[in-house]
């Protein structure tokens, strides 16, 4: 994939973390604090004699939910020196927004990463995008020029009605905010894509990151229906980039499988599975064959959507 690779890549889904906040397994060799250097060093090592710069998001899995300022002030602490990137606020829904304000002004962050763990309704993975992202953050959003990067959950993603009703709803009330929708949309069954993307076609300040979905056409789908302008490469840095596996869609949704699940081994062989990252790669390398993008635009999606967006 070497040759495929642009020579500047923006990587618009990375996490960064504090190990005392942190409550999930870590790859081997990746540090317990996660900070701009160590994410520029391991992404360096995927990507190697690359210009790099990232949209960093504070890693949403904290043990308890006071450690979430935390975060985003290691997050912006790790922005030092680093001018190709930009820093997220991590947002619960109960935070009053003029805090919010306050605290991400004061450390220098262009935007909100949420997550539905914090949502008060269980099981989260049902989750209104309000009870995660209440409309009254996306005010200051708009106010602020900001970037919110949302996972969306629910069973069919952005097929879903009252997913694309609260997309709809935010972009076109707050038309200064700029809406990234992750992981293609979180379009792991790229059907979801296809039947939900074309009802959100028109709004003009929405956009997408590919980070960590493994299917071709859920990125074919994105620029088929929005163009290649607004789909940004990223690889969910953590544990989700690093880990080895994939996800699978399959009937109406999809499955993910990792080197610990008893299926590598086959009559004749025994397949090793490799990294997130690099699946992820192919399947953007795949999209970007299919959609018969130019140089050029592909180094759009590497690089100059996202440098255009962030205004690095
Ligand atoms: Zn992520």
């Amino acid at each position: 994939m070497a040759s495929f690779v642009p020579d500047k890549v923006f990587d618009c889904h990375a996490h960064l973390w504090r190990g005392d906040a942190y409550a999930a397994p870590l790859p081997p060799g990746f540090p317990a604090d996660m900070n701009s250097d160590d994410y520029l060093r391991l992404t360096g090592e995927v990507f190697p004699n690359r210009t790099l710069g990232a949209w960093f998001l504070p890693k949403p899995v904290v043990k308890r939910r006071d450690q979430a300022l935390r975060v985003s002030e290691w997050v912006g602490e790790s922005l030092a020196g680093k001018p190709t990137c930009r820093g997220a606020f991590l947002v619960k829904p109960e935070d009053d927004p003029e805090w919010v304000r306050e605290h991400a002004r004061r450390l220098g962050l262009r935007g909100l990463k949420c997550y539905h763990t914090f949502s008060l309704r269980k099981p989260t993975l049902n989750a209104e995008i309000p009870e995660y992202l209440p409309e009254a953050v996306m005010q200051v959003a708009h106010e602020e020029g900001w970037y919110v990067t949302l996972h969306m959950v629910k069973d069919r993603a952005v097929a879903d009605p009252g997913n694309q009703h609260w997309i709809r709803t935010y972009c076109e009330r707050y038309p200064d905010m700029k809406l990234i929708l992750a992981h293609s949309a979180r379009g792991f069954q790229p059907s979801h894509n296809f039947e939900g993307l074309p009802k959100l076609a028109d709004l003009p300040n929405l956009y997408f990151d590919s980070s960590a979905n493994c299917e071709p056409m859920a990125h074919v789908a994105i620029m088929r229906i929005f163009g290649h302008d607004r789909f940004m490469f990223g690889t969910d840095f953590g544990a989700a980039s690093h880990s080895h596996g994939r996800h699978c869609s399959v009937a109406d949704t999809f499955f993910w499988v990792y080197d610990d699940a008893p299926v590598w081994e086959e009559r004749h062989t025994t397949i090793k599975p490799v990294s997130i990252v690099l699946e992820h790669l192919r399947s953007v390398k795949w999209a970007c064959w299919a959609e018969r993008l130019t140089d050029r635009q592909i180094e759009d999606v590497f690089w100059g959507n996202a440098a255009r967006l962030f205004e690095l």
